[in-house]
């Protein structure tokens, strides 16, 4: 039986990650970790009994101790919570599935501690991947993508290993507003940005795909995941979310993943990887489908994939000061303090100001996104 912990278990990710868990019935969570919502986290315990569950809040912890007296699962709160699921000694595999930079420290615990990463949490290998990756190698651990366009680059990668890759084709579904002018996008609401065409996921991503942003925090992971020079990324839209990306090789063969718009396949895949199991759900029709489109990125509206292109390519420091600037500007955009279209003018600014560090440390990453969180709150 394979045993696994889950950081953020109530989330989108976490919630069908459990999903997956449920439906084969041969995978043991040995621990779970969540922010706030202890309401579902005690449904989960009561129903995969882990032996340790992880809370952000203290007084929250506290509540579901209380909660789950009558069971033998240990309740932790806090970073050093979320620490102790990253390590738990009964797991093999740990499923990122928590937002932002929070992520960095227990993942680089949980490979220290040679757990296999099931990795959701983008924002991770955005700003530390050039820690992680190494890492990852000495302590012989794998990271198994789980973001739906990497599980297709490292599925249509499968024995291809020893050749090399011409071009990744990174497809993007263009977000709720694609065909949009800026004009149009000054009184956006946030009820609008939360209206993915194709995927259900959580807030901030959701936002992220309709700034772009996603696709070019998914243009850094690809680089880190693959070892792949930003060039020789390019994103492609297909507004139908039906190929979830390719790769090009060098004698100009593509080799493409498609499927239906549905996460479990993805997390599926790095839990059991590299074996497939049935899943439920719909398939692929193509009689009904009838035709998969394609269109260039609008990067001069959607300033944030031309921003994220800017970041790699300056390298340290610069991706983190995006993503945090990102990470805030979301936050307040979603607590409707800023205007839509000021996203990705919040980035650039913290790009500009940030000062250059080439090959941060985690604590060079911290300061930095302490660094522009400072600057945003002076300023919106
Ligand atoms: P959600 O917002 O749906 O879930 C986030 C999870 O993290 C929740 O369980 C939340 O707990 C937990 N969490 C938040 N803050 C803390 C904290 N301080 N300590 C412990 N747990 C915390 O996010 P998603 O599932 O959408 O995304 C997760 C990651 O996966 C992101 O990095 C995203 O970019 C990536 N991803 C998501 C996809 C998707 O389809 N959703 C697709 C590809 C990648 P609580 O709710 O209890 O507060």
């Amino acid at each position: 039986m394979k045993k696994i912990a889950i950081l953020g278990s109530t989330g989108s990710i976490g919630t069908q990650t459990l999903d997956v868990v449920r439906e084969q019935g041969d995978i043991e969570v040995v621990a779970l970790a969540a922010g706030n919502n202890i309401k579902l986290l005690e449904q989960q315990i009561r129903e995969f009994h882990p032996v340790l569950a992880a809370v952000w809040d203290e007084k929250k912890a506290e509540e579901l101790k209380v909660k789950t007296a009558d069971l033998s699962v240990k309740i932790v709160c806090g970073m050093e919570g979320l620490l102790a699921v990253a390590e738990v000694p009964e797991s093999e595999i740990l499923v990122t599935a928590i937002v932002g930079m929070l992520g960095i420290r227990p993942t680089i615990a949980a490979i220290r501690a040679g757990k296999d990463i099931a990795l959701a949490n983008k924002e991770t290998l955005v700003t530390a991947g050039h820690l992680i990756m190494p890492l990852a190698a000495e302590n012989h651990v794998t990271i198994l993508p789980v973001d739906s366009e990497h599980s297709a680059i490292f599925q249509s990668l499968n024995g291809e290993r020893k050749n090399k890759i011409h071009k990744i084709l990174l497809t993007a579904s263009g977000g709720p507003f694609r065909g949009k002018t800026r004009t149009e996008l000054e009184n956006v609401t946030v009820e609008d940005a939360l209206k993915h065409p194709n995927w259900s996921m959580g807030r901030k991503i959701t936002i992220d795909s309709a700034t772009l942003v996603n696709k070019g925090l998914e243009v850094m992971e690809a680089k880190w995941l693959f070892d792949v020079e930003p060039d020789r990324i390019q994103v492609v839209v297909q507004p139908q979310s039906v190929i979830h990306s390719m790769v090009e090789y060098e004698d100009g063969a593509i080799i493409a993943q498609l499927g239906t718009a549905d996460m479990r396949l993805p997390i599926q895949y790095a839990l059991y990887y590299p074996d497939r199991r049935p899943l439920s759900g719909e398939r692929l029709d193509f009689y009904k489908l009838l035709s998969i489109t394609f269109e260039q990125p609008d990067v001069e509206t959607f300033r944030g994939l031309a921003l994220a292109y800017e970041a790699l390519e300056k390298g340290g420091n610069v991706p983190t000061a995006f993503n945090a600037a990102n990470e805030r500007a979301v936050a307040k955009f979603l607590d409707r303090k800023i205007k839509f279209l000021e996203i990705p003018e919040i980035i650039e600014a913290c790009m500009e100001q940030c000062r250059f560090v080439a090959n941060p440390s985690v604590e060079e990453i911290l300061s930095t996104e302490a660094a522009a969180y400072e600057y945003i709150e002076g300023r919106w």
